[in-house]
């Protein structure tokens, strides 16, 4: 009973997460773009506002075999694949915070709660910043300035650990931001976003993070290729997030025994 409890609470977390992409999706795109996010979600075709069955997440795209239901135009696959991305990330944000107990209930202390609102912001964070970096090759400055101070002031609370270990992170991301804007001055707004990703990721977390991210850079350039910073940062930050507490276990677990 308690496993059937356990299961549709996590594919409720997961449409919650594609319900927040698929918001954070028209704030990236339309932010930059100065449109009001108000406004009822359109075809950008033929401009006819879309019925509440298109706009649901996953759901609306699968419906309606990712063709517009007015004009037939086809919808781009990569809004099926933020949202998929939305609700994967709320999903393992939970399991990573380490909510569920091996006897299948829930662990609700309040430290873990601050780590898993901190988690969800920084995977809204990212979609809002990659996103408009995809559509429009803006940064959305405005938002890192709100995330970055929460994301601060959340960590205070994480207990005295973690709080090191994320100044540690947020000083090692800013110690490769500031070096790498000595080769390229306009990463100087990516330095919010990506303190609050080493905020997030803790000193161990970065390290790999960033460790990720070179490599993916790396093989980018062997297919003599260019990545921007914001992705490969992005990439390796969001792969770190997911796998670096267990990471850490297994190298503490290795060393002591
Ligand atoms: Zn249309």
């Amino acid at each position: 009973m308690q496993i059937l409890f356990m299961i549709l609470w996590i594919l409720y977390l997961f449409m919650i997460g594609a319900t927040f992409a698929s918001f954070f999706n028209v704030v990236g795109i339309r932010t930059a773009d100065h449109i009001s996010i108000n406004r009822r979600s359109h075809c950008p075709k033929c401009d006819n506002t879309l019925r509440w069955i298109d706009i649901m997440p996953i759901f609306g795209w699968l419906i309606n075999r990712g063709k517009c239901h007015f004009c037939k135009e086809p919808i781009h696959i990569k809004y099926l694949l933020i949202e998929i991305f939305g609700g994967l990330s709320f999903v393992l944000s939970f399991l990573v915070c380490g909510y569920i107990r091996s006897d299948w209930t829930f662990d609700f202390s309040y430290q873990k709660i601050i780590r898993l609102v901190m988690y969800l912001l920084t995977v809204s964070l990212m979609m809002m910043v990659v996103v408009s970096e995809y559509e429009h090759h803006v940064t959305l400055k405005i938002i890192t300035f709100v995330f970055a101070p929460i994301l601060l002031i959340l960590s205070v609370f994480t207990g005295k650990d973690m709080f090191l270990s994320s100044m540690l992170g947020m000083g090692v991301m800013l110690l490769l931001n500031i070096v790498l804007m000595l080769f390229k001055r306009e990463l100087l707004k990516y330095l919010l976003y990506s303190a609050s990703l080493g905020i997030v990721l803790g000193f161990f977390g970065t390290i790999l993070a960033i460790l990720l991210g070179f490599l993916l850079y790396l093989i980018v350039r062997l297919c003599k290729k260019n990545i921007r910073y914001v992705y490969f940062i992005s990439i390796g930050s969001v792969i770190s997030l997911f796998t670096n507490p267990y990471l850490y276990e297994l190298i503490k677990k290795i060393f002591k025994g």
